[in-house]
């Protein structure tokens, strides 16, 4: 791994990092370019203005890992409202929900996670939307998809995440290609003998991945930024004669947005993740782990601002 994004990622984990970061009056400008804000009326109203603008969202309530059954309740709670007002403003059929299972209680039981995310789904059919579980770090994949099996004997359109560096995702592609499956790289800093180290490798395994997933007939969902695989991808649609509609590109609320409003305007279906919520501390690390240039860009505010 690069390492200037393990120092990042190292740094993230790190209490004094976190107290600075999240106290520097700054940090707020910085997370406002990724985060939508802390609180529902916020994420309803960047949702809005992005459902204006042709694009489609899926909104991810911050907060993972959680250890504590009330944490996990309150944010099956936010979900929960959450769903109640993008219905009550009409913009359910364009905007969906992202769910981490370790923010809804997975550490503390698979069942108590499934019980949560299955509260979130049920909201969810009733607002006419959909859900999807992230995915995390590789000790928690067989877990969250045993628990996405299970949501999909209720609710078959649960999206499932799959993540590139991984080497056991070709299999789970061609396992799921029937199926919302979102690929992407992949975020978390994994040990060797289970991920693809080297960037290239990863990038040769999401085109490989993304073939198995159009060669399905599910409904693929192609979360990156790279222009290149964005340009594969295009390409490999019309391979496998999939029109737009049928597989959607997906980007990060704040990055190449010029570039989402690109590729809506020829017709394709584009979804932003939309992050909100008061735990944005991990999320903003790990923008940050994944680019220099927004680690300059935070740094260059520090200076200006103080
Ligand atoms: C919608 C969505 C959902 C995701 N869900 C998950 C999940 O559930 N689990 C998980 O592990 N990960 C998830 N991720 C994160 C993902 O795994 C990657 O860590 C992240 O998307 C960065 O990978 P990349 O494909 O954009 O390519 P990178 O290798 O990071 O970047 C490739 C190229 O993209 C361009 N680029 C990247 N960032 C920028 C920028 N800020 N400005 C301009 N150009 C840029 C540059 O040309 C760069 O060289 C998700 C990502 C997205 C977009």
């Amino acid at each position: 791994m690069n390492p200037l994004r393990s120092l990042i990622l190292a740094a993230a984990g790190n209490d004094a990092v976190r107290g600075l970061v999240a106290s520097a009056p700054v940090s707020r400008d910085v997370v406002r370019r990724f985060v939508a804000g802390e609180s529902t009326a916020e994420a309803v109203d960047v949702t809005k203005s992005l459902v204006a603008d042709g694009l489609t969202v899926t909104l991810d309530y911050l907060g993972e890992d959680t250890t504590d059954r009330a944490r996990a309740e309150s944010t099956v709670r936010s979900y929960l409202e959450l769903l109640d007002r993008l219905h009550a403003v009409g913009l359910a059929g364009r905007a969906e929900v992202s769910v981490k299972l370790s923010a809804v209680g997975q550490a503390l039981g698979e069942n108590l996670a499934l019980t949560n995310a299955s509260r979130i789904c049920a909201a969810a059919e009733q607002c006419g939307t959909t859900v999807t579980l992230d995915m995390e770090d590789h000790t928690t994949t067989d877990s969250t998809l045993r628990v996405l099996a299970e949501l999909r004997r209720s609710w078959p359109w649960v999206g499932a995440v799959l993540q590139a560096y991984l080497r056991r995702t070709l299999d789970d592609c061609r396992e799921l290609a029937g199926s919302r499956v979102r690929l992407c790289k992949g975020a978390y800093a994994e040990p060797d003998g289970v991920a693809y180290d080297d960037p290239h490798e990863v990038d040769l395994n999401y085109v490989r991945c993304a073939n198995a997933l159009l060669a399905g007939d599910g409904f693929p969902m192609f979360a990156t930024h790279d222009p290149r695989l964005v340009d594969v991808i295009g390409e490999r649609a019309r391979w496998h004669d999939r029109k737009p509609g049928s597989f959607e590109y997906q980007m990060l609320y704040g990055i190449r947005p010029a570039e989402q409003r690109r590729l809506a305007s020829e017709g394709n279906v584009v979804r932003v993740y939309v992050p909100y919520g008061e735990q944005w501390y991990g999320y903003l690390m790990r923008r940050l782990a994944e680019r220099p240039a927004n680690v300059t860009f935070f740094l260059r505010s520090l200076v200006s601002r103080s």
